[in-house]
């Protein structure tokens, strides 16, 4: 079976929390699509080449879930001959058997636009910042800075910016808990898929 989920948004809306949620749910493979170019970025050197040159090792580093890693990440991630490396394994990903569940930026709308159920996931900047600040700590100020940077940064880009799809259902977690948002998806999914697991 073929059936992909795409769940797009920005940082800390509650994407990776719902994507494994939603995988788990239906048995379904999943991808952290941010974690390639957190792994671009992390690599050093020329971004492109680095893209081309990925390996599954380079995504197991411990240091991409950094503040520093997102940044590095949005920054490659604006050059087109990085997000065209990246494009034809995502593709492959989304269309394998079985099902699949992928988050990112632009997956509703460049990596699978035939995705059967697109979810935009989405929260105010603040919220964001709050919950991204409980995980890393340090100043809460800067943490929304880089929250603002980093979603100016993805949403302006020329190639595949970040935006929901025409057809997204948009979900938005601001005044949420985890759960309510995780219930709230896989209503969405069973409702396309017609089925519970
Ligand atoms: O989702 P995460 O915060 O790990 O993504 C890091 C960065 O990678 C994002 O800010 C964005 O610039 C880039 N990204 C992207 N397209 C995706 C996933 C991530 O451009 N599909």
């Amino acid at each position: 079976m073929i059936f992909t989920v795409a769940i797009d948004g920005p940082a800390a809306a509650g994407k990776g929390t719902i994507s494994r949620a939603v995988a788990a749910h239906f048995g379904f493979a999943h991808l952290d699509t941010g974690l390639l170019y957190r792994a671009v970025g992390a690599k050093g050197g020329d971004p492109v080449a680095a893209a081309r040159a990925l390996t599954a090792e380079d995504l197991e580093r411990g240091d991409l879930r950094t503040l520093e890693a997102g940044q590095a990440a949005s920054r490659v991630a604006v050059i087109p001959e990085v997000r065209a490396a990246l494009l034809a394994f995502q593709r492959r990903f989304a269309r394998r058997d079985g099902g699949a569940v992928l988050d990112g930026r632009d997956i509703g709308t460049v990596i699978c636009p035939e995705a059967e159920v697109k979810l935009y996931v989405t929260a105010s900047a603040e919220v964001r910042a709050h919950r991204r600040w409980l995980e890393v700590g340090g100043d809460e100020a800067r943490v929304l800075a880089e929250v603002i940077e980093r979603d100016l940064r993805d949403s302006e880009r020329a190639e595949a910016p970040m935006k929901p799809a025409a057809d997204a259902v948009v979900i938005d977690t601001s005044a949420l808990t985890a759960e309510e948002a995780m219930a709230r998806s896989v209503r969405v999914v069973v409702g396309k898929l017609g089925r519970q697991p």
